[in-house]
């Protein structure tokens, strides 16, 4: 695995706070554009030329938008100074194919986002094949997390905020403009194929801006509805919401444990949503949206990676299916876990995670296992967490050992 060192990204960063708070040019839309393009004294299609630039040509910054005359980006970059990401880091991991990349916010917190890239016959290293000839970016709903999911970085580091719409869009956009540049081989996609809302943060715990950032990327990105992905912890009012919302994006679900007593232990949300509700809740998105559902478990040594919890996994997943044509509404995506240093656990052996995938496939579901892309960076799935803060419960209390020890087996 090549690991060049960090280097800086290009582009302005914005130096001060934007004038009225403002925190990223895409939380801009087109009555906005028009009248800052009025205020400047310009014609209304320079609105239209904006919200090009932004949307079509995915440029973030005024000063790059070249097609606009040089007074008019002259003002927007004045008036706007200071609203946007400031890309901070950005890390290369999987010889090219895996790249994270820091941004910091107004207000002086920052987000991670991360690209993976997938060549047409599967990345090496990929289980099951890969998802093959994708550039599929991992984008950021909030800095930090509440959650506070004991297995997970994120959640382990506490909440600071909310990010805006266009903060969560600027994520795509940034990423999206470099593409060309960061493709590792000809043979990997030169734009972005799809969006997955499974970085930082519990999108539903943050629904204005991700459900505005995913229409904003599919109504002015261009991406289709099928190309974004949306996973929660299992807010059961969000799932609510994504049943009713005529955007058919995908629905994940994270899942981890199929019995309340383990799943109490490793989400604290699950108090509020036990399994019942949350499996009740997709069960009505699916009658309501005929879309299936992924169910997202990260594999922990010792922990959730049992023959018992495989097979309840499969005995609870199995009865949900599409109305009509009676197929599975469920689909299994195993997680091998990412070890988060100091918290003590560990990921299963593959044989493990193979027992384990045809315990629940023997129940007739769909199963697939994620590779583990971007370990080396610290970007893979639960290892973004670059929120000031102090970790919390060790979830070395799962296991019955302290923060830091071997989990044996
Ligand atoms: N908050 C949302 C989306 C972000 S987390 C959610 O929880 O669904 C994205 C996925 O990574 C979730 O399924 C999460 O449980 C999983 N995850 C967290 N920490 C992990 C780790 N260390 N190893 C593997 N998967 C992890
Ligand atoms: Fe938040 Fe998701 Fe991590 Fe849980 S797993 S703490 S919901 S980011």
């Amino acid at each position: 695995m090549v690991q060049p060192a960090p280097r800086p990204l290009t582009g302005a960063p914005p130096a001060a706070r934007a004038a009225g708070g403002l925190r990223s040019l895409y939380d801009l839309g087109p009555t906005d554009l028009a009248r800052l393009a009025a205020e400047a004294g310009e014609p209304p299609y320079r609105a239209r030329q904006l919200a090009r630039q932004l949307d079509r040509r995915k440029t973030a910054d005024p000063g790059a938008m070249t097609d606009l005359p040089g007074r008019f980006r002259a003002f927007l970059g004045e008036r706007l100074a200071g609203a946007g990401l400031r890309p901070e880091r950005h890390q290369v991991g999987d010889d090219g194919w895996t790249h994270k990349f820091l941004f910091g916010l107004e207000g002086g917190d920052s987000v991670e986002s991360v690209l993976m890239f997938y060549p047409p016959g599967g990345a090496p290293g990929d289980w099951d094949g890969g998802r093959q000839g994708r550039a599929t970016l991992c984008i950021s709903t909030q800095a930090g997390c509440a959650m506070g999911c004991t297995f997970c970085a994120t959640g382990q580091f506490g909440f600071t905020r909310n990010l805006s719409t266009g903060e969560v869009v600027e994520q795509v956009a940034r990423v999206w403009a470099l593409l060309e540049e960061l493709r590792p081989a000809p043979a990997a996609p030169g734009h972005l194929t799809n969006v997955v809302f499974m970085g930082m943060g519990e999108p539903f715990a943050n629904p204005g801006a991700t459900w505005g950032a995913a229409w904003r990327l599919h109504d002015g990105f261009g991406l289709s509805a099928r190309a974004i992905t949306i996973s929660t912890v299992g807010l059961v009012p969000g799932i609510r919401r994504a049943a009713r919302e005529p955007l058919p994006v995908n629905l994940a679900v994270s899942v981890h444990a199929a019995t309340d007593d383990l799943r109490d232990r490793m989400v604290p949300l699950n108090h509020t949503w036990p399994i019942a509700e949350l499996v009740a809740a997709v069960r009505e998105y699916v009658a309501a949206t005929r879309r299936r559902v992924s169910f997202e478990y990260a594999l922990i040594r010792g922990l959730n990676d049992g023959a018992d919890q495989a097979d309840s996994l499969g005995r609870l997943l199995a009865p949900l299916r599409v109305p009509g044509s009676g197929g599975h509404a469920a689909h299994v995506n195993l997680i091998p876990y990412n070890p988060t240093p100091g918290l003590g656990l560990q990921t299963p052996s593959r044989s493990a995670v193979h027992r384990f995938r045809d315990t629940v496939a023997s129940h007739g579901l769909p199963v697939s296992v994620r590779a583990n892309r971007g370990v080396g960076i610290d970007a893979a799935c639960g290892q973004l967490r670059t929120v000031a803060g102090r970790p919390g419960r060790g979830a070395g209390l799962l296991l019955g050992t302290r923060a830091g020890e071997e989990v044996a087996r």
